[in-house]
């Protein structure tokens, strides 16, 4: 593509963004695209998935009366062909095509040339853009590649403003459809109506959510409070400036002052208070309108003051968000709905008014949906379409167990979840049975199951549902939730806790295992590719003040328990685990000889995450006492998945047979060297999945204390002959879809199927 082409499709991209609904954005398109190409016509259809029909939503050419009201079956016309094949259609001479439709309501002449092509999103047709000319002529392939990048680029924003208005994107509540469906990923099973509030980052302006004004006048005077503080504040940084900078330099400022005079920005944010909105929703409002004014001009400088024009903006929010003691209090069965929402944030609020979470970026294993999950909270993520701002408010349900979320559902829909909701506590009521019987198989085979933890509420769980140890503490929970790196002593106490509750059982600690998506509020490590970064014991080793400082912690905690064992993170080579048996040792003496006492040597293992282990078992195991496999990192390195990413989610499946494989091998490697292995990955608690690791003779199972009882009934309903059988089976199939439907197949049929999560019970 030529400069040019790549600058006319930035210009459109940064303009289509701008825009505030989905008729502006697909008009500006037409015109743009029309213009750029010099073609007569430029028409986009989108699919009407409700009535299968493409409907002419924005046309340059082609009669405006026809925009809204002429549509096509989807096997009908050219553009039924593009959409059928999902791919581009370039004809010179479309008229003499078979499918040619001749549409009188268009005012169409003949126009022999087109160049159709699909608006995809998610493999899904979207819709298409057609590009006409009366000349004929075969497009040629910079045509094709500039409409193809362009609707790429698109696809993403015409998916977002058709999920939450088909036709229109209005931000106000009132314009919402009056029900809607958004499909993420399933963080945590569960099922949960209530109402959604949106958890928003403080200063970010295009986060505010809309809301309508309780009480104007008091909107006006905060929006004015502001105004006089962020005044002063550019007043005072003018006045600090002087001699740093030279007078044009500090031209902007003067250009803020006179944006807020009482006649200029103020004065359109008073009059949509006056309207009834919050005032942060009028600020955003403004700002984001003048934002997409100014990222039109032609004008390069005026251009570049957006980002100027959004300073402005945020600092007003500032203020107006400092001036807001009105913190909205959780009522019972909030529904949390935001961007993201980190595991601290979460932890801060009160868990038990919290009926479910969705986020829209996020995915199944991020360290807020493994807490998530530990407390029992229904949780989406990846939902990437869910209009937040527009939610503030609204009824939701959340069906966690598919990944769905219904904003304003029908009453009907409502009837049947809270059916489905009375049958999931049965389930859940009648699984308490299996909180004090042993995981034996049918045919006799004792299975140990451990619980993972990180919080105390995961010790008490875990301790009701009968645990036989702990299999994995994430030491980096309690990290998390601090404003600082605890000091040893406060460490010490932390781990007590967690040894002294399963006093006289394994209790496996982990090394702190930071990086990638488990950043330290207070130590972040901003890296461009997070996951193959520094994490781990790659941190620890780095650092080991802090990594003495935990090993330290943890062998004093142990004192009189003697049931500590410790994990290694992350680890990828032989000599990460001689030096940290180096330290270990160390600090091991020491300790002792501090306290003038024996302390019992821990037993070290390290976690199979990194593939590189798979292949030298034998080495490793000259140096460590057991093995314990992370099965979401293993998975994610495997099959080169980010398991944060909802987009490849599909391609993340514990269930591919790679892994499948890789796992059956592991346990042989890590027998014929007499170690033991356990699995505390995601894969462990999934009940599909544990009966298969069950038949690759695992130790250990550890799980969060939410899979316990389900995996432990599966356990005793399942023969390991049985297991072992489909353990086979699935080794031969090649593809994880069909591995679970067979795996399904069987808890059906053995009456197991309400412990495939979700399946038993589809609404759709
Ligand atoms: C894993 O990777 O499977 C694991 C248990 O560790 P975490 O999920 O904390 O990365
Ligand atoms: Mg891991």
């Amino acid at each position: 593509m030529s400069n040019m082409q790549l600058e006319t499709l930035r210009r459109i991209v940064q303009e289509i963004n701008a825009s505030t609904s989905l008729h502006e954005s697909l008009d500006i398109m037409v015109n743009q695209v029309a213009e750029a190409m010099h073609v007569d016509v430029c028409s986009i259809y989108l699919l009407d998935e409700r009535n299968q029909r493409y409907l002419l939503m924005a046309s340059k050419g082609l009669k405006p009366e026809a925009v809204g009201h002429v549509s096509l079956q989807t096997g009908e016309g050219l553009v039924g062909l593009v959409g059928q094949r999902e791919e581009i259609v370039n004809l010179d001479n479309a008229p003499k095509h078979e499918r040619f439709m001749y549409l009188p309501e268009t005012g169409e002449e003949i126009y022999n040339s087109f160049l159709g092509v699909p608006v995809m999103y998610r493999r899904k047709v979207m819709g298409v853009l057609v590009v006409q000319n009366k000349e004929s002529q075969d497009f040629s392939e910079a045509a094709e590649s500039f409409l193809v990048t362009l609707c790429a680029q698109l696809s993403g924003v015409i998916a977002h403003a058709h999920a939450v208005g088909n036709i229109d994107v209005c931000r106000k509540p009132s314009n919402l459809p009056a029900y809607k469906t958004f499909q993420g990923v399933s963080g945590s099973g569960g099922i949960a109506i209530g109402r959604a509030v949106i958890l928003y980052p403080p200063a970010d302006l295009s986060a505010v959510p809309d809301r309508e004004a309780d009480d104007i006048s008091e909107e006006l005077t905060l929006l004015d409070g502001a105004l006089t503080a962020v005044r002063e504040e550019i007043q005072s940084l003018d006045d600090k400036m002087q001699d740093a900078l030279m007078a044009e330099e500090r031209a902007l400022f003067s250009v803020f002052l006179r944006m807020l005079d009482e006649n200029a920005l103020p004065a359109e944010i008073k009059e949509l208070i006056r309207e009834g909105h919050w005032a942060q929703g009028a600020v955003r409002i403004v700002i984001e309108n003048h934002v997409a004014q100014f990222a039109q001009m032609e004008d390069e400088y005026l251009r570049e003051r957006v980002s100027d024009l959004k300073d402005l903006g945020r600092r007003i929010l500032a203020k107006l968000q400092e001036a807001d003691e009105s913190h909205r209090e959780l009522t019972d069965e909030s529904i949390l709905i935001g961007e993201e929402i980190s595991t601290a944030a979460l932890v801060e609020l009160p868990v038990d008014k919290i009926a479910a979470i969705v986020t829209t970026e996020g995915a199944m294993n991020s360290h807020m949906v493994i807490v998530a999950r530990a407390l029992g909270i229904p949780t989406v993520v990846g939902v990437t379409e869910l209009p937040i701002n527009t939610l503030d408010d609204v009824e939701m349900i959340v069906d966690a167990h598919q990944g769905r979320v219904f904003i304003n559902p029908p009453r009907r829909l409502r009837t049947r979840y809270k059916e489905i909701q009375k049958e999931e506590e049965q389930i859940a009521k009648d699984l308490r049975q299996y909180e004090t019987k042993d995981a034996i198989t049918p045919d006799g085979i004792a299975v140990r199951l451990f619980v993972n933890t990180g919080l105390m509420i995961d010790v008490v769980r875990g301790v009701q549902r009968g645990a036989k140890g702990v299999g994995l503490y994430r030491s980096e929970i309690p990290f998390m939730l601090r404003d600082r790196f605890p000091g040893e002593e406060e460490q010490r106490s932390i781990y007590r806790q967690q040894l002294s509750h399963f006093a006289n059982k394994p209790v496996v600690m982990r090394t702190l295992d930071i990086g990638a998506d488990k950043d330290l509020p207070y130590f972040s490590i901003e890296e461009e590719n997070s996951a193959l970064g520094w994490r781990g014991i790659r941190f620890t080793l780095d650092h080991p003040e802090i990594f003495s400082s935990q090993i330290r912690a943890m062998l004093k905690a142990s004192i009189g328990l003697n049931n500590l064992h410790i994990l290694l993170p992350m680890v990828t080579s032989v000599s990460e685990v001689e030096e940290a048996l180096y330290l270990l040792e160390r600090d091991w003496i020491a300790v002792q000889e501090e306290e003038q006492v024996k302390i019992t040597k821990p037993k070290i293992g390290i976690m199979v995450e990194v593939p590189s282990v798979l292949h030298q078992i034998d080495e490793f195991s000259e140096f460590v006492d057991f093995f314990s496999v992370g099965s979401n990192d293993l998975t994610q390195y495997l099959l080169a998945v980010d398991r944060n990413n909802p987009r490849v989610a599909n391609v993340y499946s514990h269930l591919h047979p790679a892994v499948l494989r890789a796992l059956t091998r592991l346990v042989a490697d890590c027998h014929r060297n007499e170690k033991p292995v356990s699995i505390c990955g995601e894969m462990a608690g999934d009940p599909l999945s544990a009966v298969l690791l069950m038949a690759m003779g695992f130790n250990t199972l550890s799980m969060s204390s939410s899979n316990i009882l389900r995996v432990r009934k599966t356990i005793c309903h399942v023969p390991l002959t049985d297991a072992q059988d489909l353990l086979e089976h699935v080794l031969k199939l090649d593809n994880p879809l069909m591995v679970k439907s067979w795996l399904e197949h069987y808890f059906r049929k053995h009456g197991l199927a309400d412990m495939v999560k979700g399946a038993s019970r589809l609404v759709t």
